[in-house]
């Protein structure tokens, strides 16, 4: 049984000192770095899909803000402006389902870019590992040799994420009805509020959903092909960013591939735009030819 762990300067030209360190304890670990992580060409691509394919969802719940109820709770809570609080519970619960009216659309987009980005992973790392092993391997798809328990996962991560969106896009919508109330605006008035602040809370969510999200995909994805391969080991490498908590974990040094850094991650990202990369260990030809359906 072969197993790669051979040091190998190829990087010896490259500007980050860390990653160089590490790379050159890994051949597998050069190809990675060049292909995977949450900055890689595919990592970026998938990003830019995923932010193309929510945007619109929240374009749309825009343009389907229900004004007629706005307007009706905006004069009934007007005449009671006398009242010291003006609650905005109301709006709040009214915003929420309007929001959850869609939710399922987000959901199933949410759950493909996330499989999407997990198989890129997966696919990306055998793809470094079959490089290195220099086998000859028909195409393969990734997606179908994913296990089942991580599809499961990230299936109920979606829905979570979804969740969470939701409910967070609607409190701060809530902000603004409560600013509005204040200051005595007219109906119309608020009502381009609500638009606007909504097509900017959906611009934004949109780029850091898409770039977090992504990212961490591809990221799981990779962990889980190395650990189908047969790898035994990992290292976290800060590339170019500077975040305590990525030095923390750069700083674990290479440990077994079922711990989890000292942040508690089992491998990047660690915080939104983590630009961190796992470098994994000891992988088999015989594991990597298994999973391949290749015979031993
Ligand atoms: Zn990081």
């Amino acid at each position: 049984m072969r197993r790669i762990d051979a040091p190998r300067a190829l990087f010896s030209h490259h500007p980050h000192v860390h990653l160089h360190r590490v790379l050159e304890r890994s051949a597998a670990g050069v190809n990675k770095a060049k292909r995977l992580g949450p900055q890689s060409p595919e990592g970026k691509r998938l990003a830019r899909k995923t932010e193309r394919k929510i945007l619109p969802w929240f374009r749309a719940r825009a343009r389907k803000l229900p004004l007629t109820t706005v307007s009706a709770l905006y004069r009934q809570r007007l005449s009671g402006m006398q009242e010291a609080d003006v609650p905005v519970d109301d709006f709040f619960v009214l915003f929420t389902e309007w929001l959850e009216d869609g939710i399922e659309q987000f959901e199933v987009l949410m759950n493909s870019s996330i499989q999407e980005g997990l198989a890129a992973g997966f696919e990306g790392d055998l793809q470094a590992w079959i490089d290195e092993f220099k086998l000859k391997v028909p195409p393969f798809d990734a997606s179908a040799m994913l296990p089942e328990s991580v599809i499961k996962q990230a299936k109920a991560y979606a829905g979570e994420l979804v969740t969470g969106v939701t409910d967070d896009t609607a409190k701060q919508l809530s902000t603004v009805i409560a600013e509005a109330l204040e200051t005595q605006r007219s109906v119309p008035e608020l009502a381009k509020m609500l638009r606007d602040r909504f097509e900017e809370i959906g611009t934004n969510k949109s780029k850091v959903i898409a770039r977090t999200e992504m990212g961490q995909a591809v990221s799981d994805g990779a962990y889980h092909a190395n650990k189908a391969v047969g790898a035994t080991e990992k290292e976290s490498i800060q590339t170019t960013d500077l975040d305590d908590i990525c030095a923390i974990n750069e700083a674990d040094g290479r440990i077994p591939i079922d711990q989890p850094h000292s942040s508690g991650d089992m491998h990047p990202l660690y915080h939104p735009r983590c630009m961190c990369t796992e470098v994994y260990f000891g992988a088999t030809e015989e594991g990597l030819a298994n999973l391949l359906g290749l015979g031993g």
